[in-house]
């Protein structure tokens, strides 16, 4: 399994990183793209990603929509810089948010205006963030959509209009433990079996959205890497395929969406 988004920067991993990146490795974690959401969380991601873990790392860079007012007037040459590190495979965290507006509507959409741009220059995927925001977003998105090499829309929880609008512009979709909440998540169970394989990847966006059908929760509610199988379960059990055939087609789909290169390929260039 691949998770293709866990801020593993956030302060709650400050203890015990080590320990959380290797319980997902024995729970069949094979790599786990690390999210940046400002300048200094992408700087920590590229950081992070560089160094050896019992996993693959690799890590976003970009300015989420929440941080857009922060941007300062050289944000994009160092975003520019950022997106050449080693292990980036994605710009973003990047998009729109009208639910919190915790920047100008105005300044989130010229953020997100500018790293399209970016990442249609340097031929990255981007990893996109929408919340409240649809119209505007498909909007910028379709003028942007021929010059990107993909993109996927992560944690998705919106409506059916909302999906074949996005695999229309032939988006990925990202789904989190959202799926797991037997409330909140039962629209979006209904839509799983619309949504292509070859489109569809997993991640749990930790160490928020905790999946809340876990046998025994954490007691401090932290989300974590390892916890992916309750996605791919909740998910699995949605398209009524089993879990093992979900996880091998997210995994495809996610080495081929950020361009990873398997372990069996690494191994066999190793020569061993
Ligand atoms: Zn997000």
């Amino acid at each position: 399994m691949i998770d293709i988004g866990a801020n593993l920067t956030s302060k709650s991993f400050q203890r015990d990183l080590p320990s959380v990146i290797e319980r997902a490795a024995n729970a069949g974690v094979e790599a786990i793209v690390v999210t940046g959401t400002s300048l200094a969380g992408s700087r920590a991601a590229a950081d992070l990603a560089e160094q050896a873990a019992p996993l693959a790392l690799h890590a976003t860079a970009g300015v989420h929509p929440h941080h857009a007012v922060e941007a300062a007037s050289d944000w994009l040459a160092d975003l520019r810089v950022l997106a050449g590190r080693a292990r980036v495979v994605a710009i973003g965290e990047c998009g729109l948010d009208f639910n919190r507006n915790y920047s100008p509507r105005d300044d989130q959409v010229r953020c997100f205006r500018a790293q399209l741009a970016l990442a249609a220059e340097l031929q990255l995927p981007v990893f996109l963030h929408e919340r409240d925001a649809h119209d505007t977003f498909l909007g910028i998105l379709r003028e942007h959509r021929s010059s990107l090499t993909g993109a996927v829309v992560h944690c998705f929880t919106g409506t059916r209009v909302e999906l074949d609008a996005y695999l229309s512009l032939d988006l990925h979709i990202g789904i989190t433990g959202w799926i797991c909440d037997e409330r909140r998540g039962r629209d979006l169970v209904g839509l799983m079996p619309s949504i292509p394989a070859r489109r569809l990847m997993i991640e749990t966006d930790a160490p928020y959205l905790l999946p809340r059908n876990l046998p025994s929760p954490p007691r401090d509610r932290r989300n974590e890497p390892v916890f992916l199988s309750a996605v791919r379960d909740a998910v699995a059990a949605a398209r009524g395929e089993a879990p093992a055939t979900t996880a091998a087609a997210t995994t495809a789909t996610a080495r081929a969406f950020f361009g990873l290169v398997s372990r069996a390929q690494v191994s066999d260039g190793d020569g061993t």
